[in-house]
């Protein structure tokens, strides 16, 4: 067996909110061997398989009674080119950062606004994951997956992977389909996304007239690296909550009560609301208890100053929750997974 097995190994570097549990056993997979292999060895121990990127997005509870497989695979290449459309594919355990910045060395546009993500290739397609006005969806070209349930490879077209806002297929049926690899179909042309929140007057104030790709990645990586915790400084798991989508009348009503409010009208008719916003007006920004906090900076993002718990910090973001319910009759539904 190449795999190589770890018995009761720390999690600890292998969450980024710096929660201090262990798993039964661990290993890394550098092929498609390493996760049959994996797969196997989990099934005939009996224990389940809990499968993990960067745990960017993840929230530990407790110690996990499980084989944690961690995507390890590296491996991009070009697939297509027509010297336009270019299709690009990349292996699960490609760190995402990394693989945004090689297609942009190599001349390609489209994952410029998803710059400075933590986590794998292989995790960004679980949830859609979106920032700055793109998501994944937008570039998607497909990924091979292995089904759980029966062993086999599955391709996946764009259509197939019912993605939403931070959601998708393999979001809604966790553990059954483990991500291999990902297409992309990036443009040689830069058809670039400025409308989004600070973008554009970041890239204006480096003095960028004409911008390329690459200097709205720089703009996006300086504004994020401004505002958001450094997982490796101080743990977090980045938004720990999505953004609440509810109906317009409730905006309304809730506009007249609170001039601040801040909504943005989705294609549905309903109301996009900042759940950031609502946190931080309830008044939780830079709140603490012992060692689990809400950022002084971003309500949004969850952070363990040491040496919090999983359970410590959801039973924050519970609190968290019921004060949001309470006060603007919106319900708060987290992110990451929580395990
Ligand atoms: P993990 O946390 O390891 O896993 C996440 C989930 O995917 C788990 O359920 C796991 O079981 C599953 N999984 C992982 N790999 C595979 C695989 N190969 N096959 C099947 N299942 C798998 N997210 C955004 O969408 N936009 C942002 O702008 C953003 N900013 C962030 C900023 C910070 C500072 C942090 C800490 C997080 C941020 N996130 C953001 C969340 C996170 O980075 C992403 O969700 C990322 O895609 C998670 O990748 P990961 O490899 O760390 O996944
Ligand atoms: P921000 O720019 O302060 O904006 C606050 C919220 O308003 C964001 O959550 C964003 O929603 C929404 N928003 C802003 N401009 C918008 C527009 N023009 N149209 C529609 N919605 C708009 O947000 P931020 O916290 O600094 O994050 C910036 C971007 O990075 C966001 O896209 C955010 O999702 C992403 N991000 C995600 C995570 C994560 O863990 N998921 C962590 C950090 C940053 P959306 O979130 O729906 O885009």
């Amino acid at each position: 067996m190449s795999l190589q097995l770890q018995i009761n190994a720390s999690l600890k570097p292998f969450n980024s909110f710096g929660v201090d549990v262990r798993a039964s056993l661990f290993a890394q997979a550098r092929s498609d061997t390493d996760v049959h292999e994996a797969l196997l060895y989990a099934a005939e121990q009996k224990l389940p398989l809990l499968v993990i990127g960067g745990g960017s997005n993840l929230l530990l509870t407790g110690d996990v009674q499980a084989l944690v497989l961690q995507m390890a695979s590296r491996g991009i290449r070009l697939l297509e080119d027509d010297g336009e459309r270019v299709v690009v594919e990349a292996e699960a355990g490609e760190v995402w950062h990394a693989f945004v910045l090689w297609t942009l060395e190599q001349g390609l546009s489209g994952l410029e606004n998803l710059s400075l993500i933590p986590g794998t290739v292989g995790a960004a397609p679980m949830q859609n994951i979106g920032a700055y006005g793109v998501e994944i969806k937008d570039v998607f070209a497909g990924l091979t997956a292995l089904d759980r349930h029966t062993g086999e490879l599955r391709e996946f077209e764009l259509a197939e992977c019912n993605f939403g806002y931070r959601d998708s297929v393999f979001k809604q049926h966790p553990g059954r389909w483990l991500i291999l690899r990902v297409r992309f179909a990036l443009s040689r042309a830069a058809h670039l996304h400025l409308e989004y929140g600070p973008v554009r007057q970041r890239l204006s104030e480096q003095g960028v007239e004409h911008p390329t790709a690459s200097d709205v990645s720089r703009a996006i990586s300086s504004i994020r690296s401004e505002k958001l915790p450094d997982p490796a400084v101080l743990g977090n798991a980045g938004s720990f909550f999505k953004n609440p989508v509810v109906p317009a009348l409730l905006a309304a009503e809730l506009k007249l009560v609170y001039p601040g409010l801040i909504g943005y009208p989705q294609p549905d008719g309903q109301v996009k609301l900042a759940a950031g916003w609502l946190i931080e007006t309830a008044g939780w920004k830079g709140f603490r208890e012992a060692d689990a906090g809400v950022h002084r900076l971003q309500s949004l993002v969850l952070v363990n100053y040491g040496s919090a718990t999983g359970v410590q910090l959801l039973a924050l973001a519970h609190r968290i929750q019921v004060d949001i319910e309470q006060r603007f009759g919106v319900q708060l539904e987290m992110e990451p997974n929580v395990y």
